[in-house]
């Protein structure tokens, strides 16, 4: 793992303009060779043209990339994956550099602390399984291709939350490049404004380089998926949504109805099917998780994979896609779902509907994701019950505007149930960024964005 000595980064850093790093081949304009592959999202209906990318593969270049792009006027957007680029996908970034982070990437576990340090590219999947040689794991999401700071900074949610929290509170320190250049390290004791900003705050404050988390002791989790014909849906839909009100604190689940193409690489049970799938992990003994379990399986489902699994698995029972596709989505949190929520729901997303739509998703909050974290950063607490969240594959334009209002059609007919509240990481679109945090967080987090970053430099597109 690279090693990030902050002192030698003061002095050794001399300041490169645009030009200079172009020269060495640190900075790739249009036309050059590797922009392409460097600007690609994984999302591939994110069409990113940014003035300029630079693929930093030491803190030191991210210094002198954020430097040399504030000296010439420009903004900076950070990159890791690009799953959650949505929010810039029709924006002009012909005043951008785009830092891609796809070569800063390291793990170190420290099993003694229970934590790990990353650097700002780092997946999760390289987490979890330096992690998981220890009997440890994380707060990681659904897919191990996420990475790990974007998913952070934008909260975090994860088949832990409901028992754990906000993934974002278990970050313990982080190492930021500031719009001035400056390498700052921010914990609860120094830096404060910032370790706060960058818990939930989103990316506007500056590259997150490293950063350190605190890991949870699960070798092993009772976890997988049930999995019936959509022509069961409305029984499964109404159990779901029953079971979920009195599950324990130490169930996370989702449930999404799906739809896929007849394709061979499928597994014949998906292959140009309509299926409903409910999966997550359920933090018992395996006795426990059975009882748990057991009014969903009396609906004798057509697949239930549930079992003691090494938790490192765990990253792989949402079956989220394993290569890049072009996606476009839409996002509510919803409260409470009674009868006439989940016939809407049905009514969109039901036996013999034609939605459009790869799946439409419920993922249940709640539990210590609803409750405010004593020393929380700018997303103390999730609001509502549910995060709805739709998605359609979108290999076109047409079809990213066919799939957008497919997605808004399903949110749209669930308005009666929604929050205004909204989820960072599953919001895809530009919104106003104070229907993620709580009214006095917000204000706080523009007061400190203002203060680290008063040009303006760092953008995300999301959240204003
Ligand atoms: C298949 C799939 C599964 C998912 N599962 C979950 C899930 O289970 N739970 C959940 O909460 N979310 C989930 N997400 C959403 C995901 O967490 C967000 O899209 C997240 O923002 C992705 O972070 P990234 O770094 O991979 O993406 P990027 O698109 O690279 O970055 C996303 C945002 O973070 C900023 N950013 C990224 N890295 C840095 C950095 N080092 N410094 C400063 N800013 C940075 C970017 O500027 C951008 O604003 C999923 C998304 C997909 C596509």
């Amino acid at each position: 793992m690279n090693s990030i000595d902050l002192d030698q980064t003061a002095t050794s850093v001399r300041a490169a303009t645009l030009d200079d790093l172009e020269a060495t081949g640190a900075l790739l304009r249009p036309g050059s060779e590797g922009y392409d592959a460097a600007r690609a999202a994984w999302n591939l209906a994110v069409d990113l043209r940014p003035a300029a990318v630079a693929v930093p593969t030491s803190v030191e270049d991210v210094v002198a990339v954020v430097r040399a792009a504030a000296a010439a006027g420009l903004r900076v957007v950070t990159m890791s994956t690009g799953h959650g680029m949505g929010p810039l996908a029709e924006a002009s970034l012909d005043d951008v550099v785009l830092v891609r982070l796809i070569a800063l990437t390291g793990t170190t576990v420290d099993p003694e602390t229970r934590t790990a340090r990353v650097l700002g590219g780092t997946q999760w999947g390289e987490v979890v399984t330096a992690a998981s040689a220890h009997g440890l794991t994380a707060l990681h999401g659904s897919a191990p291709d996420v990475g790990v700071a974007g998913y952070v900074l934008g909260g975090g949610l994860s088949f832990f939350g409901r028992q754990h929290g906000i993934a974002a509170n278990s970050v313990t320190a982080v190492e930021v490049v500031t719009a001035d250049g400056s390498v700052v390290r921010a914990t609860a004791d120094e830096q404060p404004d910032l370790f706060w900003a960058v818990r939930g705050g989103g990316g506007g404050v500056g590259v997150v380089v490293a950063l350190e988390l605190a890991l949870l002791p699960y070798a092993d989790v009772f976890a997988g998926m049930l999995l019936w014909d959509r022509e069961r849906a409305p029984e499964v839909v109404r159990a779901w949504t029953e079971w979920t009100r009195t599950a324990p604190e130490s169930v996370t689940t989702s449930l999404r109805v799906m739809s896929f193409p007849p394709l061979p690489e499928l597994p014949p049970f998906l292959s140009g099917r309509h299926v409903v799938v409910i999966d997550g992990a359920v933090l018992e003994d395996d006795d426990t998780a059975a009882a748990v379990l057991a009014p969903l399986r009396a609906l004798e489902p057509e697949v239930d994979t549930f079992a003691r699994i090494p938790s490192g698995q765990l990253l792989h029972v949402h079956m989220d896609p394993p290569a890049p596709v072009p996606a476009v989505s839409d996002h509510a949190v919803l409260g409470e779902l009674d009868d006439d929520a989940v016939a809407a729901f049905l009514e969109q997303v039901g036996p013999g509907t034609t939605s459009g739509l790869m799946f439409a998703e419920l993922r249940h909050l709640g539990g210590a994701l609803a409750r405010d974290a004593g020393a929380a950063g700018a997303l103390r607490r999730f609001e509502g019950d549910y995060a709805l969240y739709c998605i359609a594959v979108a290999p076109t334009p047409q079809a990213a505007v066919a799939g957008k209002a497919a997605a808004y059609q399903v949110v749209r007919a669930m308005a009666r149930w929604s929050r205004v509240a909204l989820l960072p990481t599953f919001t895809e679109a530009r919104v106003d960024g104070s229907r993620f945090h709580d009214g006095e967080d917000w204000a706080r987090l523009c007061e400190v964005r203002a203060a680290l970053d008063p040009q303006g430099t760092f953008t995300t597109g999301v959240g204003g």
